[in-house]
């Protein structure tokens, strides 16, 4: 690589810690047994498992019975969704969720209203919060789950996910948050939030990729998600992942210890760079709430330009952020967050996410907002709308 990389894409996934690296090793070099074994390389790992999943519920407030390792954030989310959906079919078939969460619980429900259950999808303001108000008009006999994202991963705006937990527990139903992008980055009390399933992942708190887990409630009513082995209290069966359950716990651990300090950091580094873009380039818009907001989270959207243009020219700088567009899916849809919050297709297009993590500086955010002035007054000079205007 001929240049540094400058890496503002927190939010699609983190660098792996050294730490947490250095606790996994041993589990794919000598301790490599199955958890279920009896000898003495199986009874390593099933402790191993046991620890991390100690570190996770001491993390969260809860006990380690309620914790339920999974092999992704998406999985947790599939299986608190159907899992729920199906254990609870017959004292009803309404969920309430709301239009700006992942496709892994979007997309579940809309599989789910091609079962026969019928989903709320609750709006959003400009700021991508939801409202309570049109939360308790929503709620009918029939809702069995309400499912809404502690933290979005595009705009990082906080749902108020306290009210939420009360609302939903005053009613007694079932509340799900996707936390997979607060995890770690705030502090989460599972019980103070009447929280009753929460999904979290690994890669996005500085753990390994392609582990996650669902914390359930004790007493909860939820189907198996993988039916087979005894693992995971016959819930969630197939051999432990240990490394990757061994590195999401280290990696939570230093995340809680590390957190006050972090936060500071990253929200000063977060409004210093957000006040020198809006001082620096014209026609711009924040998206997502001012305070409301993840510590680590920029969304911009730059008027008359493209997204994907910004990217492609930070690119060859070095800088990594991502846009607003699901460019993953190999389409150019704008985001469904950013039209759900009011933006015209025009400006939706124009948005660009920069994810702060725990090794970026000043520096490295002077020297994006340099380069981003430039990049985009010369975007702008080639672009028709920009003349028209
Ligand atoms: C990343 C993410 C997921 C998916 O987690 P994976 O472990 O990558 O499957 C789900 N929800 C949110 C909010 C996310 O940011």
């Amino acid at each position: 690589m001929p240049i540094k990389i400058i890496y503002l894409d927190h939010a699609a996934t983190t660098p792996l810690n050294k730490e947490v690296f250095d606790e996994m090793m041993p589990f794919f070099e000598k301790a490599y047994g199955n958890a279920s074994s009896i000898h003495m390389l199986g009874r390593e790992s099933k402790k191993a498992v046991e620890i991390s999943r100690e570190r996770i519920a001491k993390a969260i407030g809860c006990s380690e019975r309620e914790i339920y390792f999974t092999g992704s954030g998406s999985e947790a989310d599939n299986w608190a969704i159907k899992g729920a959906a199906t254990a609870l079919k017959n004292k009803g078939r309404h969920i309430i969720t709301s239009v700006i969460e992942h496709h892994a619980v979007l997309h579940v429900c809309q599989y789910l209203e091609k079962e026969g259950f019928d989903v709320t999808y609750l709006p959003v303001d400009q700021y991508g919060m939801i409202s309570l108000d049109e939360l308790k008009m929503a709620i009918r006999e029939d809702t069995i789950l309400i499912s809404i994202m502690f933290a979005n991963n595009e705009i990082g705006t906080l749902q108020p996910i306290d009210e939420i937990g009360r609302i939903a527990h005053e009613k007694e139903i079932c509340f799900h948050t996707d936390a997979v992008q607060a995890i770690g980055s705030l502090s989460i009390d599972v019980n103070k939030l009447n929280i009753d399933m929460m999904s979290i992942s690994a890669h996005k708190f500085y753990g390994p990729k392609g582990v996650g887990a669902l914390y359930i409630r004790k007493g909860l009513k939820i189907s198996p998600f993988i039916h087979g082995g005894a693992q995971e209290r016959k819930r969630r069966g197939g051999t432990e992942n240990i490394p990757g359950i061994v590195g999401m716990g280290k990696a939570l651990e230093i995340a809680v210890g590390d957190m006050d300090k972090n936060i500071e950091t990253l929200t000063s580094l977060r409004d210093n760079t957000i006040k020198k873009i809006i001082e620096g380039i014209p026609y711009v818009r924040l998206n997502g709430h001012w305070e409301k907001r993840l510590p680590g989270n920029i969304n911009f959207s730059f008027q008359f330009v493209e997204g994907e243009s910004i990217l492609l020219m930070l690119d060859r700088l070095g800088i990594a952020a991502s846009s607003g567009s699901a460019c993953a899916s190999g389409s150019l849809d704008p985001s469904h967050v950013l039209l759900a919050m009011g933006l015209s297709h025009e400006m939706a297009h124009g948005s660009v996410r920069f994810s702060l993590g725990i090794e970026n500086t000043q520096d490295e955010m002077d020297y994006l907002v340099e380069n981003l002035q430039t990049i985009i007054e010369r975007l702008r000079q080639l672009s028709p709308l920009y003349n028209a205007k």
